[in-house]
């Protein structure tokens, strides 16, 4: 299924501003709320809008977007393809669209009125990675940093010390009321405004994470990456992505790899490709050659007779495949090198070497029958 731009599911530019970006969330939402909305699609175009907006209304996540596009999100909670906006608060705006006491639609979409309550998931998170030649064909544990969340330390995620049953919600995070609004009447579950939704109180909110349960770090973490990783490759690296909250597990941190060229030796895919030069008496006589490969210099005879372009294999020297784990092969490409400068005395010698006829090949005389 091909999923629409968020930039063009609201309907703003790829520059909108975050105003922007909220009032063309509101218009959009005010049209298609299943609630309210009599359009056939409504709940799959609100669906839609709610995804774009939880995307591009947070700027980590916009800025993952904008490089990667809807790839920055897949492999989630929800597994390929999937959205997970759980985490997202809706109500904030949804009070603003439809007055105060909106935020929960019990059950609808990815999110009811106590998601503050429930476990949820961390978001994933997306790291580039430079490598060189040799750290993406050979692997190595790499100790990389990363901003991410992590559980408080100081009251491990709970936000604070001597908890307690909110006395108002009776620890479910949500009271019902029913509102009265532009629209008529609803029966609507709302966050609790006591416990702000946890269902829960402190004796005292813990200062190192202000309640959240969660801190901003930059730590350093050690990755084994495997042998035989490519340009543009992303690794999974489950479970260091940003914290979870209410005891959800993290989410996944995901490595994308830019790997530097080799002087010497190409890459395509799992063979490795390298340029042999060889003088003109060697092509011509053939000779003995030191080549070096991924694993070491192997010795190569060249025939007699060599040209330009000559391709010669050797099985099993290219990179590990990291799936299969098998080898890929080394190409050597022959290139003859023709001396750009001669003194006169070579110049002799090739005049003399023309005379004799050398070059009476059978491609230059088919060559020569269509003059
Ligand atoms: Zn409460
Ligand atoms: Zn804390």
């Amino acid at each position: 299924m091909n999923k629409r731009d968020y930039y063009e599911v609201l309907g703003v530019d790829k520059n909108a501003s975050e105003a922007e970006i909220k009032s063309a969330f509101r218009k959009l939402a005010k049209k298609y709320h299943p609630d309210v909305s009599k359009e056939p699609d409504a709940a799959e175009k609100f669906k839609e809008a709610q995804e774009a907006y939880a995307v591009l209304s947070d700027s980590t996540k916009r800025s993952q977007y904008d490089q990667f596009g809807h790839a920055a999100f897949q492999g989630g909670a929800n597994g390929a393809g999937g959205f997970d906006f759980s985490g997202f608060d809706f109500s904030d705006i949804f009070s603003d669209i439809f007055g105060s006491g909106f935020g929960g639609f019990g059950g609808f979409g990815g999110f009811s009125g106590n998601s503050k309550n429930r476990p949820v998931q961390g978001n994933d998170t997306l790291k580039r990675i430079n490598l060189t030649f040799e750290e993406a064909v050979f692997g190595l544990t790499k100790e990389i940093n990363i901003d991410t969340t992590e559980e408080c330390d100081e009251c491990h995620g709970h936000g604070g010390h001597g908890e307690k049953t909110c006395s108002e919600c009776h620890g479910s995070g949500t009271v019902t009321k029913e509102q009265r609004t532009m629209f008529g009447v609803f029966a609507t579950r709302t966050t609790c405004d006591k416990c702000s939704g946890k269902g829960k109180t402190y004796d005292k909110i813990c200062s190192k994470c202000k309640g959240k349960g969660i801190n901003r770090v930059n730590k350093n973490i050690k990755v084994r990456i495997p042998a035989g990783v490519d340009n543009g490759n992303r690794l999974r690296v489950p479970g260091k992505g940003e914290a979870g909250y209410n005891g959800g597990p993290n989410g996944d941190l995901y490595l994308e790899f830019t790997v530097k060229e080799h002087p010497l030796f190409q890459r395509d895919e799992d063979d490795i490709y390298v340029t042999l030069p060889l003088t003109i008496t060697e092509a011509v006589f053939g000779c003995k050659k030191e080549v070096p490969t991924l694993y070491g210099n192997v010795k190569m005879s060249i025939p007699s007779g060599s040209e330009s372009g000559d391709k010669h294999r050797i099985k099993g020297k290219g990179v590990e495949n990291p799936n299969t784990k098998r080898k890929g092969d080394m190409y050597i490409i022959l290139k003859v090198l023709i001396p750009q400068k001669i003194t006169k005395e070579q110049k002799k010698l090739f005049e003399a070497l023309d005379k004799t006829g050398l070059d009476e090949a059978k491609e230059i005389k088919e060559f020569n029958k269509y003059l």
